[in-house]
């Protein structure tokens, strides 16, 4: 695996080096792939230039794409076993995950390929004598950089959507887990996609990355990181004056009142903080409970935490390991953190004694009483811990929930239906689920944050405006 894709081929890197990658049940290195540089990303932008401006990809007729993209999702659901199987290894996650997001990157490339003809433009009232109309075009060359918690399915949002809007696509996966969207660029030549519409190349985010987010000839970015590289990535388009959506991290609020199904909420609650071990932007990681709740919510919650086993992925415990040590570490340092100041722990769950010891389990945990400036409570932990903390009412309990840098997703649960919308209005969030929370929900909804979640949006019809540019053209006739 250690070679890039690019012009429908693997290529091997320019500077020959590979990096190791892991298995996060063992911590063993079991694969090797290639170290990217500026090189490859300009042979990458050269081949994708080539697909756009005239090539075969930017010359086919909307429904040509939309067939293709199909065959693709139908390809990927063909091998959603294979695919699964490359992302257990590769980020660890337990068997069923890894099937829940072959089977997603499926239906991503469904949904856009259904889309990729009905993405028209408008004709415009003007001054008499004129008629004026807008066209969606593409950007042209897209890059996308993409994280290692979710490969496949950040991929199908981000990719899916730039392809149907008729772009040729330059991939930098993370240099953690890539394995699987190396793969899926082969299946795509296989389902007749022309050469340089999709390349992949793989290294790391200081190299490749930061290579892609300044190449010329990348008219969009699409990046899905930390808040920090986010950053980076807007300070390297705006030099060229290139847009950019970033996906960036949360710190997303569970807010409990004293009214809400504990039953329908609680097993919901307890999934969003530990589905993919937490790593997750959208994870539900804080808990607010209306205070004449608070203890018996805590109860209730913590007693399911402590039946939660975390083991190696093939063993499709409830839990899987993190990604590498430096995340365990992490995680490991939010817990020395709230011991040493005295907040609650409430339950834990427990790692299953198959899980060997070089592997990288972190145990599900529940805090109580963390204080709003806490770090467990401001910042992004991307690791199996609940932070929980009471409110007296709506308005302490939108404090609270507004109270982060973040602003990605939030769950409302009561059985209150106009409280429930009014804290929807309130939340400063990019989605707000209510009575349910999916951790970024389904294909068709817009996805993406406010503050420093990010800006932009993804899945749904709405990111194939942020994959095109709107033309204007103005015609006098008379
Ligand atoms: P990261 O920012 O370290 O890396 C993300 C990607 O950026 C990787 O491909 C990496 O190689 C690359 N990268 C790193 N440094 C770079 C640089 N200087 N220039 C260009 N590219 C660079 O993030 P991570 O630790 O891999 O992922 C976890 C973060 O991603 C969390 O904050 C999480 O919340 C966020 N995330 C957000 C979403 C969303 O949709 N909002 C989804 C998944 C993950």
């Amino acid at each position: 695996m250690s070679t890039h894709f690019i012009g429908n081929r693997r290529v091997a890197g320019s500077s020959g080096e590979t990096i190791p990658v892991l298995d996060p049940s063992d911590g063993q290195v079991f694969a090797h792939i290639a170290r990217g540089n500026s090189e490859d990303i300009r042979r990458a932008v050269a081949a994708a230039r080539a697909a756009a401006d005239g090539g075969t990809w930017g010359r086919l007729a909307p429904v040509e794409r939309g067939r293709l993209l199909r065959k693709l999702s139908d390809a990927l659901l063909a091998h959603h076993d294979e695919l699964a199987h490359l992302e257990m290894r590769d980020c660890g996650k337990p068997v069923k995950q890894a099937i829940a997001d072959a089977t997603a990157v499926a239906r991503y490339f469904e949904f856009y390929a259904g889309a990729c003809d009905k993405l028209h433009g408008e004709t415009i009232p003007y001054t008499p004598g004129y008629a004026v109309m807008s066209f969606y075009e593409p950007h042209g060359v897209t890059g996308h950089i993409i994280p290692w918690n979710y490969p496949m399915q950040i991929f199908g949002r981000s990719v899916g959507g730039a392809l149907a809007a008729g772009n040729a696509c330059v991939v930098k996966p993370a240099e953690d887990a890539c394995l699987s969207l190396l793969r899926i660029a082969e299946l795509a030549v296989e389902c007749g996609f022309p050469d340089g519409a999709l390349n992949i190349v793989t290294g790391y985010g200081h190299e490749a990355g930061q290579a892609l987010a300044d190449a010329a000839g990348i008219d969009h970015i699409s990046f899905t990181g930390s808040a920090r590289v986010g950053t980076l990535i807007a300070q390297s388009a705006a030099r060229r004056h290139v847009p950019v959506t970033l996906e960036l991290g949360g710190k997303s609020p569970q807010i409990v009142f004293a009214d809400a199904n504990l039953d329908d909420a609680l097993p919901v609650i307890v999934n969003a903080i530990v589905q993919n071990a937490g790593q997750t932007c959208s994870a539900g990681s804080r808990l607010l409970v209306e205070a004449s709740a608070y203890e018996r919510v805590l109860e209730a919650v913590g007693a399911r935490i402590a039946t939660l086993k975390v083991g190696p992925a093939v063993l499709d415990f409830d839990v899987g390991p993190l990604i590498r040590a430096s995340q365990l570490q992490r995680v490991e340092g939010f817990l020395a953190d709230a011991k040493a100041s005295a907040m609650r722990s409430i339950a834990q769950g427990s790692i299953a004694p198959e899980s060997p010891a070089t592997g990288f389990y972190a145990r599900p945990t529940l805090i109580a009483d963390v204080p709003m400036e806490a770090p467990l409570a401001c910042d992004e932990v991307f690791g199996p811990v609940l932070a929980a903390m009471p409110f007296r009412d709506e308005a302490d309990a939108i404090r609270l929930a507004n109270g982060t840098e973040y602003g990605l997703v939030a769950g409302v649960w009561t059985e209150n239906g106009g409280r429930g919308l009014r804290m929807a209005r309130a939340i400063r969030s990019g989605q707000v689920f209510i009575n349910n929370y999916g951790a970024g929900g389904g294909v068709e909804l817009p996805f993406g944050g406010v503050k420093s979640s990010g800006y932009g949006r993804e899945k749904g019809f709405e990111a194939l405006y942020g994959f095109s540019v709107m033309k204007t053209v103005v015609i006098r006739h008379g």
